[in-house]
């Protein structure tokens, strides 16, 4: 998720109900017979413009007469009649709206031909779609085509997939296109993969390039999660029977305790580029550079230019022969941050070349940050929301609800989840299945599912209490990377799951109380995951409860690949 600023779609207008493929409706009006302001006036603009100029004109030339015969007559100029009044007055007014009107007219020309510029320039930002390299798919040329010949274009090869949402200016029309192209071309049909319900256009430069449909997952709910005194329904898109059941159960286990405790150890978002010099010392001598207490002051304040949102916290550098990796780690309000912490990397690296014009950038991402990547520098450091989160399970609980002892869980959990992951040589894995819990959730609300990777990194840790009756479980997760604007966040589904959790947007009196919040909750629901698969491992239930909640009695031969 690198830099992606958000640009209204050019030309996409939303979802046409039609499902199949029709006539097209006529070409939009060109750039020349757009509606202009001046279309409210009661008559045509340049019969206006025609009676001003007369105006002004007449005007002059009657002006000029008069004041020649003064001048003859030696009256003074001053001495002004009524018919000369009215001359000047109308001089002035024809004068005030020619100015207006044709001085606006070349302004905006000079100001619209500027904006071509600057738009030349974003076929690459994953806001725009990409125009097509050939000259004639301007915007929106095949708007005015039918459906037909686009489709033949498509197949044939000489119009672009991708400029589809561009030329035609129609954003389901171009899926649909697309989906028949893609039909002809690859001789498949995508029949269960629906088209309609679906607005391409709130995908468009910002989630999905080349649409030609949409994935149904089905989104269940477990809970209410008691976390920190307030009540919380979790939705988990997930096609994974037992999941949800689970986790629900977990939730009330949880819930018939007196509930969970969490609290948000760190908030950083991190990005490393990686620079190279001549030499290790000229490289080492940036280190110690930013190492430098007045010197880091300084670069907060250039990197805190790239968003109101973005506060820079720290910058940790690793040295590798003549290659520096600097590790910035930085708030990001309630986004989960890639974008700004990108931006504001990319700030203090201008800025830094001024004093070290040597410095060769060879990336912006080193893999020191790091990104959808297991990596024992986010198990260490964190990155996102470091998030501790745990619980005092009742006996009677253990007993009733969870159908275990104290005892059980405690060993299993030892055996399992410690000595077990460390002999596979885990890395952030100490637990039993906190991936399941975040990506289900991920899903749901419109997190990047890859950052399911290190998002999921866990140490689940159970020990008996109060005399051995009760059980202590905890979740420590040092990344969980998550935000409540941005990226996949704003889509309707999505959008309505953050609303569930009251996390939704941004958070207005405390900017980023709603991303920590959203974190909070991932681990609270990956608690409930752990404490109910961990009895259920306990009990020796696992299988039991699989073939009930995973085996459907359908028949799956039909599903077999043809
Ligand atoms: P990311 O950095 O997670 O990829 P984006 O940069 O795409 O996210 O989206 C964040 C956008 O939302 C920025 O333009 C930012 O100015 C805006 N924004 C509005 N309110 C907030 C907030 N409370 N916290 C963070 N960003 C916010």
């Amino acid at each position: 998720m690198e830099t992606r600023r958000r640009f209204p779609p050019p030309s996409c207008t939303s979802p046409s109900p039609a499902s199949t493929l029709r006539s097209l409706p006529a070409a939009p009006r060109s750039s020349g017979d757009r509606i202009q302001a001046s279309d409210a006036l009661p008559i045509p603009i340049r019969h206006t413009n025609l009676l001003f100029s007369l105006l002004f004109v007449c005007s002059i030339v009657f002006l000029m007469r008069r004041w020649r015969d003064k001048v003859r007559e030696s009256i003074p100029l001053h001495a002004v009649d009524l018919s000369e009044l009215v001359s000047i007055i109308s001089v002035v007014a024809s004068l005030i709206y020619l100015i207006s009107f044709f001085g606006i007219a070349i302004v905006q020309s000079i100001v619209s031909s500027h904006e071509d510029e600057v738009d030349d320039f974003l076929p690459d930002s994953k806001m725009t779609p990409s125009p097509a390299p050939s000259s004639d798919l301007a915007m929106p040329v095949l708007a005015g085509r039918e459906d037909e010949d686009i489709i033949a274009a498509v197949v044939a090869g000489k119009t672009p997939s991708y400029a589809l949402e561009s030329a035609i200016g129609d954003c389901h029309r171009a899926a649909e296109i697309r989906r028949e192209a893609i039909r002809r071309i690859s001789g498949r049909g995508l029949d269960g993969l629906p088209l309609e319900g679906f607005d391409y256009g709130s995908i468009l430069g910002q989630c999905c390039e080349m649409p030609v449909g949409y994935v149904q997952l089905p989104v269940g709910i477990a809970g209410p999660l008691i976390l920190d005194g307030r009540e919380h329904y979790l939705p988990m898109a997930t096609t994974e029977g037992c999941l949800v059941a689970s986790t629900n159960r977990g939730c009330k286990a949880i819930a018939e305790s007196g509930g969970a405790a969490s609290v948000v150890l760190r908030d950083a978002m991190t990005r490393a580029p990686v620079v190279r010099f001549l030499t290790a010392a000229r490289a080492a001598e940036l280190k110690f550079f930013l190492e430098e207490p007045t010197n880091f002051d300084n670069l907060s304040v250039i990197f805190n230019r790239s968003s109101r949102f973005a506060r820079l916290q720290d910058i940790q550098c690793a040295l590798v022969g003549r290659n520096l990796y600097m590790r910035f780690c930085c708030t990001t309000g309630d986004a989960m941050g890639m974008n700004m912490v990108s931006k504001g990397v990319q700030n203090v690296l201008d800025y830094i070349q001024n004093d070290f014009p040597d410095m060769d950038v060879i990336s912006l991402s080193g893999n020191f940050c790091s990104d959808k990547k297991p990596s024992a520098v986010n198990w260490i450091l964190g990155r996102g929301k470091s998030v501790v989160c745990e619980a005092v399970i009742k006996e009677e609980v253990v007993k009733k609800v969870l159908k275990t002892s104290v005892s059980a869980l405690v060993e299993v959990n030892t055996i399992k989840n410690l000595a077990g992951s460390a002999i596979a040589g885990a890395l952030g894995g100490f637990n039993a299945h906190a991936s399941n819990i975040v990506s289900a959730i991920f899903i749901a609300t419109g997190q990047d599912p890859a950052q399911n990777v290190e998002s999921s990194h866990c140490i689940t840790m159970m020990e008996a209490v109060n005399d051995g009756k009760d059980l202590h479980i905890s979740v420590t997760m040092p990344s969980i990377e998550v935000g409540t604007v941005g990226g996949g966040t704003q889509l309707a589904s999505q959008s309505a799951c953050l609303d569930l959790l009251g996390v939704k947007g941004a958070c207005m009196e405390s900017p980023g109380a709603n991303a920590r919040l959203l974190a909070t909750i991932v681990a609270g629901s990956v608690l409930a995951g752990e404490l109910s698969l961990m009895s259920a491992l306990a009990a020796g239930q696992l299988v039991k409860s699989h073939m009930k909640y995973n085996r459907s009695c359908k028949d799956t031969s039909k599903a077999a690949s043809n």
